[in-house]
């Protein structure tokens, strides 16, 4: 039987990528929506031929318990109500994907673990690259360290931002931060992911070339991440710069993709020649994995503790640009 997923907030990524991808999926489908738009409601119901006891507003969204429909709950909506939806879909006694960046902070990401552990159900954050082939190359090269240790790393995502500047995304309360939390959190992910190891410090630094633009948030961050075995890599991100590529450098060789963390294509190439793998509907395959992880009881490789991971690195950077210092993370 294929899982029913219902999608909170119907907005660019719901509408644009997530909707899409559920029309390709094998062990889900769209069974449902949750949004505060009426019109919504009736938009998507007839292009996605969904069900009226499937579509719920924010009022009604915890009677959702009583919907068999309904296996998994996919949160989609700004970072400031992620706490809140996942532990409402939680005590319904839904499965959850949660989009990233998980929270406004680490602490938020326990609350969320915490009470989705009290509920016995799965929590999964939306990072699509962990069943990206290109990704997941990259993974194993630098994991099973198929070029020897990794030396050096620099991993940058943004983009220049000219959108509504009335925003959520520029908001501090409904963000919780700029470039850093909405793209940064690809090239921290990236650092972990292919180095296998969880940085015990960063230190960092940034640059507002916009400052009346970027008047709640961070526009461009610049850190440096240590590493327990005494690695040091780069790292950056930006609303203000078009950046999106991995590079390592290791002991006989490197790797890099560019571009690393987009919807695809993921490119990539070693020291040796062409990463070259199938381009595929990254989304349709996380979500996929997911269902089959709440069918079979098999743990997501992306839990709530993956996003908490990345959370207290933000953390530490954002205490570390108030501080000018090395901070440790954790
Ligand atoms: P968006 O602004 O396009 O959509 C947000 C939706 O939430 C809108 O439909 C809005 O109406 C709704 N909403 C409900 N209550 C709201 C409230 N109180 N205030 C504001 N909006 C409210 O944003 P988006 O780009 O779809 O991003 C949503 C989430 O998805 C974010 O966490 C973002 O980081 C994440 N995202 C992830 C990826 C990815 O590749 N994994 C890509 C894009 C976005």
């Amino acid at each position: 039987k294929k899982l029913g997923i219902a999608l909170v907030g119907l907005g660019g990524y719901a509408g644009g990528q997530l909707a899409p991808a559920l029309q390709k999926t094998n062990n889900c489908y769209l069974a449902g929506i949750v949004t505060g738009t009426p019109q919504k409601a009736v938009d998507w119901a007839k292009k996605y031929n969904i069900p009226q006891k499937n579509i719920y507003n924010y009022q009604n969204f915890d009677t959702i318990a009583h919907n068999p429909d309904i296996d998994i709950v996919y949160v989609v909506l700004p970072v400031f109500l992620h706490k809140e939806y996942t532990i409402r879909a939680a005590k319904a006694g839904k499965h959850v994907i949660c989009e990233k960046p998980m929270a406004l902070n680490a602490h938020d990401c326990q609350d969320m673990i915490a009470a989705c552990k009290k509920a016995k159900r799965m929590l999964s954050i939306g990072y699509r690259l962990h069943f990206e082939p290109h990704t997941m190359e990259v993974m194993r090269l630098g994991q099973k360290q198929v070029f020897g240790k990794i030396t050096g790393m620099d991993n940058g995502n943004g983009f220049v931002y000219n959108g509504d500047p009335n925003a959520w995304r520029l908001k501090k309360a409904m963000a919780g931060g700029g470039g850093l939390m909405d793209m940064g959190i690809y090239a921290i992910q990236g650092a972990r992911y292919t180095t296998g190891m969880e940085p015990v410090a960063v230190k960092a630094t940034q640059e507002k070339n916009r400052p009346d633009f970027f008047k709640e948030v961070d526009e461009t961050v610049f850190w440096e991440l240590k590493f327990p075995n005494g690695l040091h890599t780069k790292g950056k991100s930006s609303y203000n710069n078009n950046w999106g590529y991995l590079k390592a450098q290791a002991e006989r060789g490197s790797f890099e993709l560019d571009p690393a963390y987009g919807y695809g294509p993921i490119l990539g190439k070693t020291s040796k020649g062409p990463i070259d793998f199938p381009q595929i509907v990254q989304q349709a395959a996380q979500m996929d994995d997911f269902a089959n992880c709440v069918a079979t009881g098999k743990p997501t490789r992306v839990p709530g503790e993956e996003g908490l991971k990345d959370m207290r690195v933000v953390d530490a950077i954002y205490r570390s640009l108030v501080t000018g210092k090395w901070e440790k993370i954790g």
